[in-house]
């Protein structure tokens, strides 16, 4: 068997690093038997709220929930229309159609995130919604799409699942958008340990009924005010994240050191191109480092076999998954996903990777391109 010499992700060793802490947390919840909502997730949310600087967080059971709850409690529907990006995790597009609406698809840009240029050629009547997903860790431009929302009057949320304090602009994720939706699955740059979301906004009124809808449409127990659904925090989540929020700030600046040694270690490497920035004052917090590549799969044996793990995300853009056959898309519609489709490698990419690692997977890339 091959050692691993550099895991692609390695949650472990956060855990080590906080132990203690995180032990300590999870045993007051189960003293307390205060296993869903409860205290802990609302002093979780009253921090993230402070520290992400937002005057409500919804707590939710996961981040593909926190979607589909924005678009419900925005009045999404059958027969409207709402435009996403052919390249994001699976949840952002099957929670439209689950609130019954269509997904309209659009291309992607240099930077993976969707192409903002093209958004407004499939604006119709039935538009009602606009769904960037800042990928990777990195901001799509939100002051262009923010002032299309505005022109054509379309609600805007943000899926900042792998984005959790990136900023563009002095803009953190989340914040233009009427709502910004987080995933804290355990593998994202701030993660339980289990499922877990929130919801963010300035909203008064949009963040009470978005809270009452994930609660079973109650505020007060037993008086339902509308049909929810089950969609809540569990105790030990809150527990768990009201401890990493303590790290946060020094975990997202190592990912983002770890990018710029990346970036100077391959710079001179022809044959892959390094990920690049969208212009202007941008945090790019690097949920993924996200290179492009000759002769991928021969590269990621070869990386394998050295003991570094890759990924590819992802495989498959959405409009060409069996799931969303029906929308009748084609490679044609989405030139630039279907380029970078066999080109994207995702290289080791967690805050305690060492130098050495790093330094170990560059020059095993430079080995196999000589
Ligand atoms: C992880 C992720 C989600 C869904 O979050 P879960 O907590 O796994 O439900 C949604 N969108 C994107 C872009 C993601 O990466």
């Amino acid at each position: 068997m091959d050692i691993v010499k550099v895991p692609f992700g390695d949650i472990k060793l956060q855990y080590n690093s906080i132990k203690e802490e995180i032990d300590e947390a999870i045993q007051s919840v189960v003293d307390e038997t205060a296993f869903i909502s409860g205290k802990y997730v609302k002093e979780f949310c009253e921090n993230y709220s402070k520290h992400y600087g937002v005057k409500h967080v919804i707590p939710v059971a996961n981040g593909t929930d926190a979607i589909y709850i924005a678009l419900r409690m925005l009045n999404i529907a059958e027969g409207d229309e709402v435009i996403t990006t052919a390249c994001t995790w699976i949840s952002t597009v099957e929670t439209i159609s689950q609130a019954g609406a269509t997904p309209v698809l659009i291309d992607i840009n240099d930077q993976n995130l969707i192409d903002e240029n093209l958004i407004e050629k499939f604006i119709t009547e039935r538009t009602k919604a606009i769904i960037p997903v800042h990928l990777f860790g990195q901001m799509c431009n939100m002051e262009k799409i923010r002032s299309i929302c505005d022109t054509h009057e379309l609600f805007l949320i943000e899926d900042c699942a792998q984005s959790h304090y990136a900023e563009l602009n002095g803009h953190k994720a989340g914040l233009t958008g009427d709502v910004g939706t987080f995933s804290f699955y355990p593998g994202k740059n701030l993660g339980a340990y289990g499922d877990a979301g929130c919801i963010v906004t300035n909203n008064d009124a949009l963040a009470a009924k978005m809270n009452m809808f994930a609660n079973h449409g109650a505020k007060i127990k037993h008086q339902h005010r509308m049909a929810g659904i089950n969609s809540r925090m569990d105790g030990i989540q809150g527990a768990v994240l009201n401890v990493k929020l303590k790290y946060i700030d020094d975990w997202t600046q190592k990912r983002i050191d770890h990018a710029n040694s990346y970036r100077a270690l391959l710079r001179d490497v022809s044959n892959i191109t390094l990920p690049t920035l969208s212009e202007g004052t941008n945090k790019h917090v690097y949920h993924l480092f996200v290179i492009e590549c000759d002769r991928r799969t021969e590269l990621q044996e070869y990386l394998k076999s050295k003991g570094i793990g890759t990924g590819i995300h992802y495989p498959v853009p959405i409009p060409f998954m069996e799931a969303f056959e029906e929308l009748n898309y084609n490679e044609e519609d989405f030139p630039v996903a279907s380029r970078k489709q066999s080109r994207i490698l995702s290289l080791p990419m967690f805050p305690e990777l060492t130098e050495s690692q790093i330094k170990f997977v560059c020059e095993s890339i430079k080995e196999f391109y000589n």
